[in-house]
């Protein structure tokens, strides 16, 4: 923990462990002054921050991510006590900051702009950071989230501070003590721990935040897009989804089947990825449920500790109670299909669920549920598949699964989503883009275009007249 921030505090917030409802940590729930002067600290590292080459920028990322590959292990302990995460999905997450940090540490060197012929002189663009730029981090995957943030946006040049999630800060207060070791400079990168209401609404009304890169409920993100245009403030908003899982009659049905538990389970389904609607072309829909049940049956829910854990349980015991009224407590009055097991006692345990609803109407069709509960249905043909999977507000993710070509090609260029996989469930590569279309939201992240979402373009007309 920043000295500076445990000994200055007012208020603290206590991390629980989900498998074991114990107490893990204390920490520092900042208020709106201690945020500010964050913010200012923040501003004054901006201009020595900027100033480094891009070279010695590059290499002090390298380092960072160096830092971060050294203590995989303890930031993935910390992940799987704090949040509740499988240990092998928290080594690949710890790996993935790592993974970014290297990737974007090539970028300062490669910032090109554009040189444009004209009449009379020069004319080059130049990519300028911003200043100081805001990241907001929900509780479902702590670290990827924040590094996706932080690392093109250090990258570009900018500071940066951060807001973890106020239920799983452990991991993002880690990283921040890892970057000063790493040798990165005081106020470039500040982790500031507490809640949105005051630290994450503080980031969108300060005049010095230049932009807020925020990940999260679309509730919350349109709040903020409302929020920033008092300041016309650069947003980049990384929403929910209700991603389909399409799989037609033609597709290898054994590999669909095994693979869509899953695509939804992972990380009990608090994934904005999640393949929570699964399209099953109706000729083979029976012998498909009949594969999905006994893979549903074979995942193994138990103490994410554990080596063979391939989901834990939910983050909060309120976050549980959202997810069982989608299915308890439904006024829809939904048909569960088959269900996985979970542990009992303990921790915030909810098993995997298939539920079958009676119409696309229905808000567990509808709405993002954000645990481990998938919905069902048929179609007919391609049309049909296409117009169900984008009968939806949201638009960030899918799959399709066919062994014919020409129709992955159609059906991957009709679903309205931005980021799609055929015979594979694959939303996040670091170098790929990654973001929502329609209500799923604003702008991409990771990919070589990243760092356009961190500077600003500047024109210069160099006149060259005597
Ligand atoms: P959320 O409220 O949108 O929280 C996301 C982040 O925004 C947290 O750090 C949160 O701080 C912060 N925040 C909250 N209110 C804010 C405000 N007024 N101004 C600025 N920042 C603010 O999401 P949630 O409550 O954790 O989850 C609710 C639902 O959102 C989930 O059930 C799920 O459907 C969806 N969700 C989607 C994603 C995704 O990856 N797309 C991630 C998380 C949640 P606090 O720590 O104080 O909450
Ligand atoms: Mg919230």
């Amino acid at each position: 923990m920043n000295t500076r921030l445990s000994t200055t505090v007012s208020s603290t917030h206590e991390v629980i462990n989900p498998s074991t409802e114990q107490v893990v940590a204390t920490v520092p729930s900042l208020s709106v002054e201690e945020t500010d002067a964050a913010i200012a600290r923040a501003e004054a590292a901006f201009p020595a921050w900027r100033a480094v080459s891009p070279a010695d920028r590059g290499r002090l990322l390298r380092r960072f991510s160096e830092v971060v590959d050294a203590h995989i292990d303890e930031l993935a302990q910390l992940e799987v006590t704090g949040s509740g995460h499988t240990i092998g999905n928290a080594r690949w997450e710890a790996g993935n900051v790592r993974d970014v940090l290297a990737y974007y540490a090539a970028a300062p060197e490669r910032l090109f702009g554009k040189q444009i012929p004209v009449a009379g002189g020069l004319d080059v663009t130049f990519k300028e950071p911003f200043g100081v730029v805001s990241v907001i981090v929900p509780w479902n995957f702590p670290m990827p989230i924040a590094g996706w943030g932080f690392a093109p946006a250090l990258a570009a040049g900018n500071v940066v501070v951060l807001k973890p999630a106020e239920l799983t800060p452990l991991t993002a207060i880690r990283l921040g003590e890892l970057a000063l070791e790493a040798g990165l400079p005081e106020g470039v990168f500040t982790v500031l721990p507490g809640k949105g209401s005051i630290v994450g609404e503080r980031f969108v009304t300060h005049p010095a935040v230049r932009k807020v890169c925020f990940t999260g409920s679309t509730e919350v993100g349109q709040r903020i897009m409302r929020g920033a245009a008092e300041q016309i403030k650069r947003v980049t908003l990384e929403l929910g989804g209700k991603s389909a899982n399409i799989v037609f009659a033609d597709s290898d049905l054994e590999k669909a089947a095994a693979s869509a538990p899953m695509s939804v389970f992972d990380n009990s389904g608090q994934d904005c990825c999640a393949r929570s609607r699964i399209l099953v072309q109706a000729s083979v829909y029976d012998r498909f449920m009949e594969l999905f049940e006994t893979a549903v049956k074979g995942v193994v829910v138990t103490d994410p500790a554990d080596e063979a854990a391939q989901m834990g349980p939910l983050i909060s015991a309120d976050h549980r109670a959202h997810v069982r009224g989608f299915v308890e407590g439904s006024a829809d009055s939904v048909d569960v299909a088959f269900r996985g097991t979970a542990p009992t006692g303990a921790g915030w345990w909810y098993p995997p669920t298939v539920v079958i609803p009676r119409s696309t109407q229905d808000t567990v069709w509808q709405e993002e549920i954000f645990g481990p509960v998938v919905a069902v249905l048929p179609f007919d043909d391609e049309a049909d598949a296409i117009a169900k999977a984008n009968d939806t507000a949201y638009g960030l993710s899918g799959s399709i699964w066919t062994r014919d070509v020409g129709r992955a090609i159609r059906v991957a260029r009709g679903v309205e989503a931005g980021n799609l996989s055929v015979n594979s469930h694959s939303s996040v590569r670091y170098a790929t883009p990654f973001g929502g279309f329609k209500q799923s939201g604003l702008g991409r992240e990771l990919g070589p275009d990243a760092l356009d979402a961190f500077t600003e373009v500047k024109n210069v007309f160099f006149a060259t007249d005597d």
